[in-house]
């Protein structure tokens, strides 16, 4: 039988629970044990997938095409592990499969109400992942705030959870905030106080306290939340403000995180935790030898967590290469053929992000442009391959009215169309191309040269694909299809193979980046970042010398 971790969240959102319960994960892991980490959405939505970017960030996708929240992004990048379907549960998917039970009649004669049915369903949820013996420990994070009405049953659940599981096969963590008050010159612990009341009142005692502070906590403190919030004193665990989101495992080693835990579970005998290679990372990431600037051309650039996989596999690859990766965020709809120049000067590389609809795409193909005829590293994603097809159509095959369908649905020229089995499509949940593909590789391409092996499988979240009616121009003209599916023959990475790094992906490598096997396109991308920054360098190394001996 499994043994379960619940990660409540009070005092404010943001603090960062999915990191603090993917560390735990990760020492826990290195410690031997074999560990998942699900997350519990309060919201209504069945799943994210039809959020805007702006409201919830990034919407992670995983293998088995389940549109999930970006905590599973920091799950798989911390474990090194696959996340399913079952990781990620929201209120509405409760709901949706109680509403449908009481629809087939499984409730018959009876009242269906929040508690027992729909926390029944949340507890079933919870023990899901431990039931066939594939885990010792499952990590559930629940979405939200401690005191939010909507979480109310997920609180319900844990408690009732603990009453029914034995003592020793439940841990509840709760993390809060000690703000810091300048005038007081103090950390306050007072909010702390109030939201593990307010757990208590509803019923959950917390067994350890992970206090997010910006300064350290004295023993005194300490023993101050350990007193007024019913823990051990060595159950409250300082969560420091640090440098990288991946310096926290080692933060919640020191303070014993996952010991803690062990103990509560009556685990005695567990091994040294085995983090060599993520320490290897670690002094790579915070000792880089060189620097790269990278343009991320983008519409959703306001809130960082819309980008967040590819800001996470830009953190890897610049690891791999020992190298700084400087990330500039070039909003797409202010770019114009007048004034590109300006906007990229100075960029040693150009990742044009994918997206949805039509605001800000004029910008893309002028950045586009820009970089094929710059030689300038260019990496497109999703609709970022898209704006590539489209560029090189207007722009080298002359076709000037080349367009995406999705932006202008009458274009005369539609380089990128809708899949042919999206075109009965209506509904917009789930439906689009969604999760793991195969990929066929052109042997001597560099999408060849980059992965080493052919076929590979990638992660897709589209509605549209290039349109293969145009696919000997656009080879004969110097832009070749450089992976295809092999079943459907669908195009899935266009490159220029006259130019220093072009390629385009219509899959999303970000998906697949972690901390032990970072993505082998952001890795070869940032090196030839690297090298055009040397080059450059060595450039006006050579020029300044030039002018001195003048
Ligand atoms: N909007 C484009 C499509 O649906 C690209 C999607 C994306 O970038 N994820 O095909």
């Amino acid at each position: 039988m499994a043994k379960y971790i619940f990660v409540t969240g009070g005092v404010t959102s943001s603090l960062g629970k999915g990191i603090i319960a993917a560390s735990l994960a990760k020492l826990l892991q290195a410690r031997g044990l074999r560990v998942t980490i699900q997350k519990l959405d309060p919201y209504i939505n069945v799943d994210p997938g039809t959020l805007n970017p702006y409201e919830h960030g990034e919407c992670y996708v995983t293998e088995d095409g389940a549109e999930t929240d970006l905590d599973l992004g920091h799950y798989e990048r911390f474990l090194n592990l696959f996340t399913t379907q079952s990781n990620n549960v929201t209120t509405g998917r409760i709901y949706q499969t109680v509403i449908n039970k009481e629809r087939e009649g499984a409730y018959l004669g009876k009242t269906v109400q929040v508690v027992p049915h729909i926390t029944d369903e949340i507890k079933r949820r919870m023990l899901h992942l431990g039931q066939n013996g594939d885990y010792d420990i499952v990590i559930t994070e629940i979405g939200g705030t401690v005191g939010d009405i909507e979480s109310l049953p997920f609180v319900e659940a844990v408690r009732q959870l603990q009453w029914e599981l034995p003592e020793e096969d439940t841990v509840v963590v709760h993390l809060t905030l000690i703000p810091y008050l300048k005038a007081a010159k103090e950390l306050k612990t007072k909010p702390t106080q109030h939201s593990v009341r307010m757990l208590s009142q509803e019923g959950v005692h917390p067994d350890i306290i992970v206090c997010r502070t910006e300064r350290p906590l004295t023993p005194e403190l300490r023993r101050k939340i350990a007193l007024f919030c019913n823990v051990k004193q060595e159950a409250v665990i300082e969560a420091a403000d640090a440098p990288t989101i991946y310096e926290v495992p080692l933060t919640m080693m020191r303070e014993k995180l996952d010991v803690i835990c062990l103990k509560k579970f009556g685990i005695a005998e567990y091994a040294e935790p085995e983090l060599s290679r993520w320490k290897e990372f670690l002094d790579k990431l915070k000792y880089p030898k060189s620097k790269v600037t990278i343009g991320l051309i983008g519409k959703y650039l306001e809130l960082q967590d819309a980008y967040k996989s590819i800001l996470e596999s830009f953190v890897h690859a610049g690891a791999v290469n020992e190298c700084q990766v400087q990330i500039v965020n070039v909003h797409s709809e202010y770019i114009t053929p007048e004034n590109v120049g300006e906007k990229l000067d100075g960029l040693d590389g150009l990742l044009v992000a994918p997206g949805f609809g039509l605001r800000g795409v004029e910008g893309k193909i002028t950045a586009v442009k820009y970089a094929r005829e710059k030689g300038l590293p260019f990496f497109g994603i999703c609709l970022g391959m898209q704006m590539a097809v489209i560029e090189f159509a207007r722009n080298v095959l002359n076709l000037k009215d080349a367009h995406s369908t999705e932006m202008d649905p009458e274009t005369r020229e539609p380089v990128i169309d809708l899949m042919e089995e999206q075109k009965k499509v209506t509904a917009k949940g789930g439906t689009m191309r969604l999760g793991a593909y195969p990929c066929d590789l052109k042997p001597g391409s560099l999408a060849y040269n980059i992965y080493g092996k052919t076929p590979i499988s990638e992660r897709h979240r589209h509605r549209w694909e290039f349109n293969n009616k145009y696919l000997d121009q656009f080879e004969q003209a110097g832009m070749i299809a450089s992976g295809k599916n092999p079943d459907t023959g669908l195009v899935e990475i266009v490159e220029l193979p006259g130019h220093p790094f072009f390629i385009g992906v219509q899959y999303h490598p970000e998906l697949k980046s972690t901390v032990e096997s970072p993505q082998p396109v952001f890795v070869r991308f940032i090196r030839a970042a690297k090298e055009r920054a040397e080059k450059i360098s060595e450039i006006k190394k050579t020029q300044l010398q030039s002018s001195e001996v003048l």
